[in-house]
């Protein structure tokens, strides 16, 4: 930009989730993701009664602005949304000065995710309530690494499964000449360098990502965080998702093999995403200074000790890893990719009694009153 502010956070790479409501799309593979989210639902719900306080002069109001970050197209994002608005409402029927506006009440929701993220189905799927014109919503383009929001503007902001997504592969995995270029696809955990290339840009992303937020949240408001991480002295590589991941990189080498791809292709591949320890992302969050860490617990996913199947498994890594897929491979690859992995994972399933468990967390901040 001509004035020095940054270039607009339109133009950062993105690989949304399969948009549409089609068998692979995210919406209809994305009960993981859902059952998460309905797993925290009473936690939120009393954090939010908890520590939202409407006796300071900022939230002494009659509408609300609350967003998400990394929305995709839903349902899962509704759910949230409606948790939120509900508590609000049930804060402001319990507090006694408070009491008589509380169906009064108006939202303003922002739906933000990467400009490419499929809003039309978000918009055509939006529960009746925008209709009843009490909640007024809207969808906001723009990577979550930089502002999407003007400065003190939100009163609720709440991200779930999508900060482990990284602006872009670290810059030493992809390169040749580096200690950190790699055959895997992911982070592993096993090559120092190439650790330390994750970690260093997860530092930078999830830094950004607080200090967007530090800004945008008013003095008092509240953040929630929502997602996955690997407790401390875990590696990726011996987690389900891990296996998981590596099981793709196989099927891409074959197809490499078979003269659907090259190896080129395989080998400058990195996947932009990365599951922090706990500790590391504790760190990044005190390291910005500008919340108080009201809540920062473990939680247990739903799904954390069943058996998934195998179909399962492929229609959920299929939504979520398209984007990312067919940005690198180009569009033909997807099919072929997802055929092979279904049948390797048929003859040799992922054995979960000998993973290591990752850790799914719940967080909730609150921006500081200076
Ligand atoms: N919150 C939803 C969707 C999670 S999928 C749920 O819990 O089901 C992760 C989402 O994060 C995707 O829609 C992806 O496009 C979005 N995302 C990833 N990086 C982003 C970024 N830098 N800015 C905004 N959204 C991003």
């Amino acid at each position: 930009m001509a004035n020095g502010k940054p270039v607009s956070t339109l133009l950062q790479s993105s690989y949304p989730m399969m948009g549409g409501d089609g068998p692979h799309s995210y919406i209809r593979n994305s009960t993981y993701q859902k059952a998460a989210i309905e797993s925290v639902k009473t936690s939120a719900k009393k954090a939010i009664l908890a520590k939202l306080d409407l006796k300071t002069s900022i939230f002494n109001l009659s509408s609300y602005r609350i967003a998400d970050f990394g929305c995709s197209v839903g349902p899962n994002t509704f759910d949230v949304i409606e948790n939120i608005i509900e508590t609000i409402k049930l804060k402001h029927q319990q507090d006694e000065t408070n009491r008589n506006n509380h169906e009064n009440l108006e939202f303003h929701v922002f739906f933000n995710d990467q400009s490419d993220n499929d809003f039309n189905t978000l918009f055509k799927t939006l529960p009746r309530y925008h209709i009843d014109r009490e909640v007024f919503a809207c969808g906001v383009p723009g990577s979550f690494f930089g502002r999407v929001f003007p400065r003190n503007s939100l009163h609720i902001g709440h991200t779930s499964y999508s900060i482990h997504w990284l602006s872009e592969a670290p810059e030493d995995v992809c390169n040749q000449n580096s200690q950190a270029w790699k055959k895997n696809i992911q982070c592993t955990n096993l090559v120092e360098e190439v650790t330390e290339a994750y970690k260093k840009q997860f530092k930078k992303d999830m830094g950004a990502f607080i200090e967007a937020r530090a800004q945008e949240l008013v003095p008092g408001g509240l953040m929630i965080i929502l997602g996955l991480c690997l407790p401390d002295g875990v590696q990726m590589i011996r987690t389900w998702k891990g296996v998981v991941h590596e099981m793709i990189r196989d099927c891409l080498v074959d197809m490499a093999k078979s003269g659907i791809t090259s190896v080129e292709k395989v080998e400058s591949f990195n996947l932009p995403v990365y599951f922090p320890q706990f500790s590391e992302l504790k760190e990044v969050i005190e390291q910005n200074g500008c919340f108080t860490i009201e809540i920062m617990e473990e939680v247990k996913h739903p799904m954390e000790d069943m058996l998934l199947s195998n179909d399962f498994i492929t229609s959920s890594y299929r939504a979520i890893f398209h984007g990312v897929i067919e940005e690198h491979f180009g569009g033909g690859v997807i099919d072929e990719l997802f055929d092979r992995f279904a049948k390797k994972l048929n003859k040799d399933p992922v054995d979960f009694f000998k993973c290591q468990k990752d850790m799914q967390y719940f967080i909730l901040l609150k921006r500081k009153i200076y």
